[in-house]
């Protein structure tokens, strides 16, 4: 019988994200500052290779179901395609997905689908190119919106929107987001902000909280909230628009967090497991690896690591300490 990632409160991690870099080609406000990051040393980064094996040892010893590729901006990986294509080859083949900007998809999307990709969400906070230019510091929007048409061009369906809403910034624009995904096919999930950016400049009295997405929302659209039974783990909630069969989703990571129903573990790109997005210690793989251990030898201390994951992330709780790395260099 396979093992499993199983922790103390009984929870079961299914879903592996893999952060493939810390490294990205814009610099969104709510996670990294203007000047970037001190980005992992060259040698510390786990190879092609050692990402392949930790994802096999998920897969085939750790039950591990579903693999996210993610970063940093995961499409700056030179591996990426052939990173992809070892996933999908193994047995039982998890289903794969990636989170990114959608900054060089024209060129990606359809060797990705080829390798085995299954499913994409690209992040998306504006449509006016100027607050993109603002907000990311980079003048890409026509990039990324051209890299959404050429993952629905791939079949990379549903194309997955994720959305990060600012106060004064981006946040009159929520129903003029989603009409544009609804017409475009694309399924759009709005993400409650976290404390997560390394500049330390979220402020849990100015951010937008679900319940004010759905409020602006409904100011267009009637939403009716989905057949619960279909979340399960899913972080969004989600809700039908206008009858359907148009959806939204929103993910109230802090204001309604869903850590009882969490099944995701966590790979860095420098071989840490971190067992929440919030974890405030990691478990080197990547020294474990290099030694010499063995796939059950790997197993076993991601199992161990798993076993001390905290029943919640406390982002609430006046004691809350942000995690030290960013989320750039956590893998979102
Ligand atoms: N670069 C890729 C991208 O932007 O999609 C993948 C990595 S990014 C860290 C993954 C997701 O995290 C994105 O959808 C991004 O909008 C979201 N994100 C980044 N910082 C965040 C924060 N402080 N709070 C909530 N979501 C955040
Ligand atoms: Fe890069 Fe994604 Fe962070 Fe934006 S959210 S700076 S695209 S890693």
């Amino acid at each position: 019988m396979v093992a499993q990632l199983v922790d103390s409160f009984g929870r079961v991690a299914t879903d592996l994200r893999v952060s493939l870099t810390d490294r990205c080609n814009l610099r969104c406000t709510y996670c990294m500052p203007a000047e970037g990051l001190a980005w992992l040393p060259g040698p510390e980064l786990l190879t092609d290779d050692e990402v392949a094996r930790l994802v096999e040892v998920a897969v085939c010893r750790l039950g591990v179901r579903e693999v996210r590729f993610t970063g940093g901006e995961p499409l700056v990986r030179r591996g990426l395609v052939d990173i992809v294509s070892r996933t999908a080859r193994l047995s039982p083949r998890p289903e794969i997905s990636l989170t990114s900007n959608g900054i060089g998809l024209t060129r990606l999307a359809a060797p990705l689908r080829e390798a085995g990709l299954d499913r994409i969400n690209v992040s998306l906070d504006t449509l006016s190119p100027d607050t993109f230019a603002r907000l990311t510091r980079r003048d890409r929007w026509n990039d990324v919106v051209a890299g959404l048409a050429a993952a629905a061009e791939a079949g990379l369906t549903p194309v997955k929107v994720n959305s990060v809403l600012m106060r004064g910034t981006n946040d009159h624009e929520a129903p003029d987001l989603l009409a544009w995904c609804l017409e475009r096919g694309y399924e759009l999930r709005f993400i409650e902000q976290m404390p997560l950016d390394a500049q330390h400049g979220w402020d849990r009295q100015t951010m937008v909280t679900a319940e004010e997405i759905i409020e602006r929302l409904e100011t267009r659209f009637t939403l009716v909230p989905d057949d619960p039974s279909r979340r399960g783990s899913a972080p969004a909630e989600s809700f039908l628009v206008d009858g359907g069969p148009g959806r939204v989703g929103v993910i109230a990571s802090v204001t309604r967090p869903f850590c009882g129903d969490c099944d995701r573990v966590r790979l860095t790109a420098d071989g840490q497991v971190r067992n929440c997005l919030f974890a405030r210690s990691e478990s080197d793989l990547r020294t474990a690896l290099r030694s010499g251990a063995d796939d059950a030898e790997l197993a076993r201390r991601w199992q161990a690591a798993m076993a001390g994951k905290l029943p919640g992330h406390g982002i609430d709780d006046p004691s809350f300490l942000q995690p030290s790395r960013p989320m750039s260099a956590i893998g979102g």
